[in-house]
């Protein structure tokens, strides 16, 4: 890595020191918490992702949201229940600060936002209440023992917290998420008591909180609190108006640190197609005015000179950021050492949310080696040098393409890469030009600046390549990334073979569409994908003046996304924008000037008007040219020199952009894609439990355990 550049003195800013109560932060770059999909169930993946942040230059490194009691149990996070719990954080806070940033950790207590079906408890809230979402489960009021209780439960998780080695403690009031938050919004908190009522009542308990953790651990711990901002009451927010201000206005100089941020998470957490760089500031700007504490927020902060000018404009002390810290762990170095073009910025896509949502390690668009940096031990900035004497061809200079030859480039081998088109990109150059999609450009942007300064990667643009272009390379390893195409026949999830009837009715492909040639008048757009690409296109399609009627086999819009915390925002765009939107129906076939709908719960059918049908269904892989390599007659390919054809990306496996990315870094790393007789990475077994201390009373458990245990 070269250090010795300078950045310009404007960016100085960025790297002061500074006080946070008892602790000092070395700089301004503050990874705020965000969660991860490892958790408890990955620990050393997760710490082993912390390390890396601070190695990154990060001056704080949080944790997600930590349990502090198993009545309050998000089953992805990480807990404090007891001092059980205390080596699992100790490994992240080894991590953290062996680069020397300070080790955050989020106290939290989910309340009627968790509904414990794992550890059966009834959850607790300040007044009765349902659940979130749809559990049959109802959390009970809270009586004064419970509220006793629970600050007993907040404190002992503070006091194990200093023992794990962390240095700043939150508060968690924040997403409407956590039971202090609870109990400052009028929505959730009915209490006739000191805790109820006016806002000081309401405030009370988080005010306890952190009076609890300054005694019991505030001399050599910060306390933060991490609130929620600018919502109105129908969002989950703190009542009628969003009282957050007169909170944090109360409660001004209580924390060493103030960490704000929108509620609830869908606002917080938007997607670049719903906000901008610093969407967040209108409403956190106010808080440096009520308080002389340091304040830290977030926004997807990438560009340094925005940056800058929050701190400059007195919006914030420190740059928060969960997203760009993990689509670029070194973001902090990259910029104190000047070398801005090597900042991978976050797309502000929500994969990495998705990952979280679906209970599996971090992954991200941008960066294929979040996640893998313990299982895999791959670091997102060193890559191996090489360890074979192979010349590589890659074909197709897409996201996968084009990751693989930058990285087998950084590696030192020799790489060819060529695409037909005159510009590399692939599916991200048609992708970002479609509605609120942009900032995906980044993912070429960013790999095309780095194979430019790679001499031993050659780019062949305007390339068609041909199985005899492949022979005469002098190429040892083939990489076929040539990616994938929507189908023109219907064939997805709903129908496993082609819609019937197909020549009635004009049929349209996202590939059409990305291509310039569109539909004319009323049209059909049968999503059976799912995710973005239906919602983003029937946008696009009523901005050209189409009337769109959206069918969709599922229940919801765009349904994946609710994975990337953006279906509410799509669903309620598409209401709006869309002629007509037909859930839980499906194509059944296709006629002159009309098509056939049925309800996939009764198929009952009936037919709609249309001048043309889109459909966004399956994909196929475009491997004409892998299979003509491989169909090749023995020896014709050695002949040629070329020990190995391999297929990566979409071409392999038609799937999302960041699949296609590590599909490109995987070929990168080990040279191949396939799947192997050995697990190709490490996994961490959960340890088997008979032999731990039980509770007193457990001797039926205790004799239970050792029949086991002796067979
Ligand atoms: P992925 O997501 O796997 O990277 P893309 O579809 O984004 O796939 O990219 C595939 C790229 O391969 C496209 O840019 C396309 O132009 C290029 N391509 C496909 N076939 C050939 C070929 N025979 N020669 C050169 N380039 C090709
Ligand atoms: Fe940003 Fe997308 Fe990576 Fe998340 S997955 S950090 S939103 S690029």
């Amino acid at each position: 890595m070269d250090s010795t550049r300078s950045r310009p003195s404007r960016f100085d800013i960025l790297f002061e020191p500074v006080k946070i109560g008892p602790v000092t932060a070395k700089n301004r770059f503050f990874q705020v918490p965000h969660c991860n999909g490892m958790g408890r169930a990955y620990p050393s993946s997760m710490a082993a992702m912390r390390g890396i942040k601070a190695e990154g230059g990060w001056a704080v490194v949080c944790t997600e949201q930590c349990d502090v009691h198993y009545s309050g149990n998000h089953l992805r996070e990480l807990r404090l229940w007891d001092d059980q719990d205390i080596p699992l954080l100790a490994r992240a806070t080894e991590q953290i600060h062996r680069y020397g940033a300070l080790a955050g950790v989020e106290l939290a207590h989910n309340g009627s936002y968790v509904p414990n079906l794992d550890t059966r408890a009834i959850p607790i809230a300040p007044s009765l209440a349902a659940t979130r979402g749809n559990f049959p489960v109802t959390a009970r009021a809270m009586d004064k023992a419970d509220i006793r209780a629970f600050r007993r439960w907040h404190r002992t998780a503070a006091v194990n917290a200093r023992r794990a080695g962390f240095d700043i403690i939150y508060v968690y009031a924040g997403h409407d998420m956590a039971l202090p938050a609870h109990f400052l919004s009028r929505r959730h908190n009915q209490r006739t008591d000191e805790y109820g009522g006016s806002l000081e009542n309401r405030a009370r308990l988080l005010r306890e909180l952190v009076e609890d953790a300054k005694e019991a651990v505030g001399d050599t711990c910060a306390i933060a609190i991490r609130i929620g901002v600018g919502t109105l009451v129908e969002a989950g927010g703190l009542g009628p108006r969003d009282e957050a201000h007169d909170v944090i206005e109360m409660l001004a100089e209580l924390p060493d640190l103030w960490d704000v941020n929108l509620t609830p998470f869908e606002k917080d957490g938007q997607t670049a197609r719903f906000s901008q760089e610093g969407f967040q500031q209108e409403y956190v700007k106010f808080v440096k005015g009520v308080t002389t504490k340091p304040v830290v927020g977030v926004g997807r902060f990438t560009s340094p000179d925005t940056m800058v000018t929050m701190i400059k404009g007195g919006t914030l002390d420190f740059i928060g950021a969960a997203r760009p810290s993990i689509a670029d762990p070194f973001l902090p170095r990259k910029i104190e050492e000047g070398r801005f073009e090597d900042i991978r910025e976050c797309i502000g896509c929500n994969i990495c949310v998705a990952s979280d949502k679906l209970s599996v390690p971090l992954r991200c668009t941008q960066n294929p080696t979040m996640g893998e940096e313990w299982r895999r031990g791959w670091h997102p900035e060193y890559l191996p040098p090489k360890d074979t004497d192979d010349t590589v061809m890659i074909i197709g200079g897409g996201p996968a393409g084009l990751e693989a030859a930058c990285a087998l480039g950084k590696r030192g081998y020799s790489v060819l890469l060529a695409d037909r088109e005159r510009e590399f990109g692939g599916r991200v150059l048609r992708e970002s030009a479609l509605p609120g999609l942009a900032t995906w450009r980044r993912v070429s942007e960013w790999r095309l600046g780095q194979l430019r300064r790679l001499p031993n990667v050659q780019l062949l643009p305007g390339n068609e390549i041909t199985a005899e272009m492949v022979l005469e390379a002098e190429c040892s390893l083939i990489g076929v990334a040539t990616g994938a195409r929507w189908r023109d026949d219907g064939v997805g999830r709903a129908h496993r073979v082609p819609i019937p009837g197909p020549a009635g009715l004009p049929v349209f492909t996202p590939d059409d569409i990305m291509a310039g040639r569109l539909p004319t008048g009323r049209v059909v757009l049968f999503d059976d994908d799912h995710y973005y690409m239906g919602g983003v296109l029937a946008e696009l399609l009523v901005g050209r003046g189409c009337e769109v009627v959206l069918v969709t086999p599922d229940s919801l819009v765009s349904s994946y996304t609710q994975n990337t915390a953006e279906q509410g925002a799509i669903q309620r765009r598409i209401l709006e924008l869309c002629a007509d939107v037909q859930v839980s129906t499906t194509v059944s076939g296709v006629e002159p000037g009309a098509v056939r709908l049925a309800s996939v719960f009764t198929g009952r059918e009936r037919t709609v008007e249309a001048d043309a049908i889109v459909l966004v269904t399956g994909s196929q892989p475009v491997d004409g040219l892998y299979q003509e390599l491989d169909g090749l007659a023995d020896g014709v390919l050695a002949a040629a020199g070329i020990r190995k054809v391999v297929r990566l990306g979409d071409c392999l496996g038609p799937g999302i952009i960041a699949a296609a990315v590590h599909s490109g870094h995987l070929f990168a790393r080990t040279l191949d894609t396939g799947l192997t007789d050995w697990t190709p990475f490490r996994r961490e077994n959960v340890e088997l439990g008979w032999d731990l201390p039980l509770p007193p009373g457990s001797e039926t458990l205790r004799l239970l355990g050792d029949g086991a245990t002796h067979g």
